[in-house]
């Protein structure tokens, strides 16, 4: 996510198609009956939150998603969503019952592996399922909720999120921490990562899209359908439906990656930048190691959020995007979307790397001479810069550091590490954790085992403390010239 803000990097200008409920429900229910079987605790409820501590409630225990199969309807003119989701998951422990997460929407029906069950509405977004059997631990079971509504949205530190309307008529979700639990039920948290699949139905003349890989459109008694294909496990806010009268552009990258832009009414002033989405993934392959996204490309909104955010190989653009932008929401690719945050009080990982491949840019393409410019925002930042702590620093603070402080501290860990390492680490991060998570204390002791040296004290002055770093961390290296 990148927010419309000026920061040290961009200061420059600027379905209900049925589904089949194949599999059926083993006879067993919860203890030991099948010969060999490890005998299971008794079944519980699920736990209401996935363990996060700054958002208890987000996401969910007791299982763990492996995909969804999204179909809506959608109608401009009504602004109501009709949903059919299925969630395919496997059970962590003994499931008595167990929640999604969902925002408003009315709840029609649900079914557990095609058995109808029963489901209550709890607090802001909890959908508690219970099944009319309990799920064994281990067990694969599938999930189909039936819904329709008017999405909302909610305010957060960034900006607006979830549903929104453009100025053209159309609807865009975006949105985080929360996002996919405005339009689908999910397990609303990084760290239950899913493949996804979607069927969008839009009245003829309108287009939905989506991230994925588009695998077909057909229009049928005045209805527009368009289905989208992400083999690659997702985060929930990383997946997104944009509803407009989008003028589609398809490219491949070199490598033969599919490249779709899509430019809703009012967006036009982005095309020229959009054009540079192989050159840009190029610049970034030749820092951080293949472009690890299954597409390339971008949906260019017409409307104004305040943020861009880096929706899977497909980000998300409003009007006051630029260049910097696009380069800053494609590096999330890597950080973010490859290895994706543990919990939110790791967002320095996504964050201070995207925004750190703003300066890369600008030292690659355009000769910037980096240390230059540190020197310049250390003598010149005001006193209260140096206020945010970058790792754990606190619910609703997390965007506060991460786009400025964090590049300058991207910046000195460079310098302390030395060329060879910092590129070593940079490279081998996303590898290290592909299609993962991880946290940022994990970053740390990753750091340290490739460099071999401890580096406490400098990740502390830089990241876990709040404050301008003593004169050893803020000078490392060549900074120290
Ligand atoms: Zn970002």
């Amino acid at each position: 996510m990148l927010a419309l803000v000026c920061t040290l990097a961009a200061c420059t200008p600027g379905g209900d198609e049925p589904q089949a409920d194949s599999s059926q429900r083993p006879s067993t229910a919860s203890t030991g009956e099948r010969p060999g079987a490890v005998q299971q605790r008794p079944a519980e409820p699920g736990a209401p939150g996935i363990g996060d501590p700054y958002y208890p409630d987000a996401g969910n225990g007791g299982y763990d998603a492996q995909g969804y199969d999204v179909s809506v309807r959608y109608d401009p003119g009504s602004g109501v969503l009709h949903g059919d989701s299925t969630m395919t998951a496997r059970a962590t422990e003994p499931l008595s019952s167990f929640n999604l997460d969902l925002r408003g929407m009315t709840v029609e029906s649900v079914h557990v592996d095609g058995a109808p069950a029963r489901f209550a509405r709890r607090g802001a977004h909890e959908l508690v399922i219970t099944p009319a059997q309990p799920t064994p631990a281990d067990e694969r079971f599938r999930v189909r909720v039936r819904y329709h509504g008017t999405p909302g949205r909610t305010e957060s530190g960034l900006g607006s999120n979830g549903w929104h309307r453009t100025p053209s008529g159309g609807a865009f979700v975006m949105g985080e921490p929360p996002s996919a639990s405005f339009w689908y039920p999910a397990n609303d948290h990084p760290r239950d990562k899913a493949t996804f699949r979607l069927t969008a139905r839009v009245p003829e003349g309108w287009q939905a899209v989506s991230v994925g890989r588009e695998e077909g459109r057909s229009t049928r008694d005045g209805w527009t359908t368009s289905r989208w294909v992400e083999p690659e496990p997702v985060a929930g806010y990383l997946t997104t439906v944009a509803v407009d009268r989008f003028d589609v552009v398809r490219r491949e990258l070199d490598d033969g990656t599919p490249v779709l832009n899509a430019f809703a009414p009012g967006s036009e002033d982005l095309r020229a930048e959009a054009r540079r989405t192989g050159e840009i993934v190029r610049f970034l392959e030749s820092r951080f190691g293949p472009y690890p996204a299954t597409t390339a490309g971008g949906i260019y909104l017409g409307a104004d959020t305040g943020y861009a955010l880096e929706t899977q190989g497909r980000p998300t653009y409003d009007a006051t995007a630029n260049l910097s932008t696009i380069v800053h929401e494609l590096a999330h690719q890597w950080y973010g979307n490859e290895v994706s945050v543990s919990s939110w009080a790791d967002i320095c990982l996504n964050e201070c790397f995207a925004s750190y491949a703003q300066w890369l840019w600008a030292e690659g393409k355009e000769g910037d001479d980096l240390d230059a410019r540190y020197h310049d925002a250390v003598d010149s930042v005001p006193r209260d810069f140096w206020e945010p702590q970058l790792y754990d620093m606190g619910a609703g603070n997390e965007f506060s550091g991460v786009y400025d402080k964090g590049i300058l501290a991207m910046h000195a860990l460079r310098r302390q590490l030395g060329e060879k390492t910092f590129w070593r680490v940079m490279r081998s991060w996303p590898r290290e954790h592909a299609e993962g998570n991880a946290s940022w204390p994990e970053f740390e002791r990753f750091t340290e085992r490739v460099s071999g040296r401890n580096l406490d004290g400098f990740f502390a002055a830089w990241f876990r403390q709040s404050g301008r770093p003593g004169e050893q961390q803020l000078y490392p290296g060549t900074l120290s010239n």
